[in-house]
């Protein structure tokens, strides 16, 4: 490992790329993952049990029960903002075309994921650039099984009060023998119940940890602090890290260049070298080098494209594809709910997402809670406004909540703060897996011409799903509560989305994605991108099973430490 001051690190370029070469330093690791979600814990088991010398660098924290937030109260636990000092694990990241929440931490996405683990429809892998690469439907299924395994996916046996009303509401509106219960990845007792009891490894043959039944408290997505989760941490990584890994936590990836210079010609083949800063640091960045022979991107959809933009803004990886960006697909999300206050029943009880239904064949609804006193989310939720967006909407909106007030004040009022909104307030989360893509560039916005950032362009996402918003009408008037929208939604006309898939696509040629069918980076030898941003098609339900396994089968492919030559390319 090379350790540089500020001072070194803010040399000028051309010094910066004078690196020592190979023979000189030797290689730190054979392969250094970039991000610690569910592609690169994936990969990072996979190569070491494939004998090769791993390192794992996270931007995130590493999260227990003891230092997890309580409540969305905790906003310091819970966002990641480290300049503004808060060093959470939910990132949430503003578009002109969505919002977009992800995860961040050692574990990636998987500390604060709903735990909902479902395969698409076989359909998805005859639309997209991956179309006829493979015989993916015949490939995937074992690997769809082994993630599957590895993720511990059950049947939810905990149905809370909330699942049972989307039984009632679909049952009323005619799509009851829809109604199921998700699959997930938690740590259930045989019946259901009782939580809370420790068992010796359920998962792994006694090579994972101990693990603790569920008690369903709804707190998936605040992180689980009963071990009833199963978290990547508990999972992939902790064999990983059993089998000589080593992560760096709030280790932040800011270069990537070949050895032997970032010249047009350098391919990779002599091996990488990696630039890190402290992710949380106040002062200083704390800048450190490490050279490696192959790199796995594994920083998410957004985290990758982010990176290899700047890579290829900055000269060290330029042959990287121009189809960088392209294809950005946001799983057509539209967030709705219904608030009942002083509902009989606490609705926060269940798991994070407990159960589904589909309203019609490409429209898919899952019933979402927060944990009782994580209210924070209360402030983003308001009356529902039907209507196409814009200006009209948000009149709309408007005279809807001044004609409540007027009608109802108190209630009206209940409504809107955001006090028991966990305990009253059931989000329904209607995805649609319908074709509809987003491009992600990286450019200088208008209102800040100083340097380049992410930023989104093309057809507007619809945020405005009429069959959803009736659907949300029917399951409030069962409780006789108040139908409600995301405020952003009806304001900005922009919808969230925590599945932001795409960017990197998997495809035949770097003129119409940036990886081959092995996640190989065309252009580059011995770089592969594994995680949500390779998918090549809207899956319609949540992405977190097939990245896995779409990480899985690219692992598949690299031979054990001692047959490889390290000449993989695409
Ligand atoms: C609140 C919420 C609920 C969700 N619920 C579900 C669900 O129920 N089911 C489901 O399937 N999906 C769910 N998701 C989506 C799921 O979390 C993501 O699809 C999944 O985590 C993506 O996996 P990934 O491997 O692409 O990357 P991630 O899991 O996001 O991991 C990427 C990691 O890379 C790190 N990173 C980024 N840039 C760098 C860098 N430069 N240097 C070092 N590290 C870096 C990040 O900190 C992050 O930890 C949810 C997401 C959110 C936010
Ligand atoms: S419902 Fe509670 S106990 Fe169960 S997995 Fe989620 S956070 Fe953990």
């Amino acid at each position: 490992m090379v350790n540089t001051t500020i001072a070194e690190a803010s040399h000028s370029s051309r010094e910066e790329r004078t690196l020592p070469r190979k023979h000189e330093v030797g290689y730190d690791f054979d392969f250094i993952v970039i991000g610690s979600g569910f592609g690169g814990s994936v990969s990072a088991h996979r190569l070491t049990e494939k004998g090769y010398k791993v390192a794992v660098m996270e931007m995130g924290r590493r999260w227990t029960p003891d230092n997890l937030p309580r409540t969305s109260w905790s906003i310091r636990r819970w966002i990641w903002r480290p300049k503004l000092g808060l060093r959470g694990f939910f990132n949430l990241r503003f578009f002109r075309h969505a919002t977009i929440f992800h995860g961040c931490a050692v574990g990636g996405g998987s500390i604060t994921f709903a735990c909902t683990l479902l395969p698409p429809p076989e359909k998805v892998w005859e639309n997209g650039s991956w179309r006829g690469l493979a015989d993916w439907k015949t490939e995937m299924a074992r690997h769809y099984e082994t993630a599957s395994r590895m993720l511990g996916i059950t049947e939810n046996k905990i149905l809370g009060p909330a699942d049972h009303l989307l039984k009632k509401a679909a049952d009323a509106a005619g799509f009851g023998e829809t109604f199921y219960c998700t699959k997930v990845g938690i740590f259930q007792a045989a019946d259901g119940g009782p939580g809370n009891q420790t068992f010796a490894d359920p998962f792994f043959g006694g090579e994972g940890p101990a693990r603790t039944t569920c008690i369903g408290c709804g707190g998936c997505m605040m992180g689980c602090r009963y071990g009833a989760k199963n978290t990547l941490d508990l999972g992939y990584l902790y064999l990983a890290e059993k089998n000589g890994a080593r992560i760096f936590p709030e280790t932040r990836v800011v270069n990537v260049q070949p050895i032997t210079g970032a010249g047009a010609n350098a391919d990779g083949s002599a091996g990488y070298l990696v630039e890190t800063v402290k992710s949380t640091a106040w002062i200083g960045q704390q800048r450190q080098r490490f050279t490696c022979r192959g790199v796995v991107f594994s920083a998410s959809s957004l985290g990758t494209m982010e990176l290899l933009f700047r890579l290829k803004e900055k000269g060290s990886l330029p042959a990287v594809s121009n189809q960088l960006g392209q294809h950005v697909r946001t799983n057509s999300e539209s967030l709705i709910g219904a608030r009942t206050p002083g509902y009989s029943q606490d609705l926060s009880q269940g798991v994070a997402i407990g159960s589904g239904i589909y309203i019609d064949e490409h429209t898919h609804i899952e019933a979402v809670r927060y944990p009782s006193g994580s209210d924070a989310m209360g402030f983003l939720t308001t009356i529902l406004t039907n209507g196409r967006p814009g200006p009209r909407r948000v009149a709309l909106w408007l005279k809807n909540v001044i004609v409540s007030l007027v009608r109802h004040p108190i209630k009206t009022v209940r409504v809107l703060q955001p006090l028991g909104w966990a305990r009253e307030f059931v989000c329904l989360l209607c995805m649609q897996a319908l074709e509809g893509e987003i491009e992600m560039r990286w450019q200088r916005p208008w209102f800040w011409p100083f340097r380049r950032f992410l930023v989104s362009r093309g057809e507007k996402v619809p945020t405005y799903i009429p069959k959803a918003n009736e659907f949300a009408q029917k399951y409030a008037q069962l409780t006789g509560g108040f139908p409600m929208s995301m405020l952003p939604e009806i304001l900005f006309d922009v919808p969230g989305t925590a599945h932001c898939i795409g960017g990197c696509v998997i495809a035949d040629s770097c003129t119409r994605g940036v990886v081959d069918a092995h996640h190989r980076v065309f252009n580059y030898k011995n770089m592969y991108v594994c995680d949500g941003s390779v998918v090549a098609a809207n899956l319609g339900v949540n992405p977190s099973l097939t990245i896995t396994a779409l990480a899985e089968r690219a692992m598949s492919f690299i031979p054990p430490a001692g047959e490889m030559d390290w000449k993989d390319s695409a």
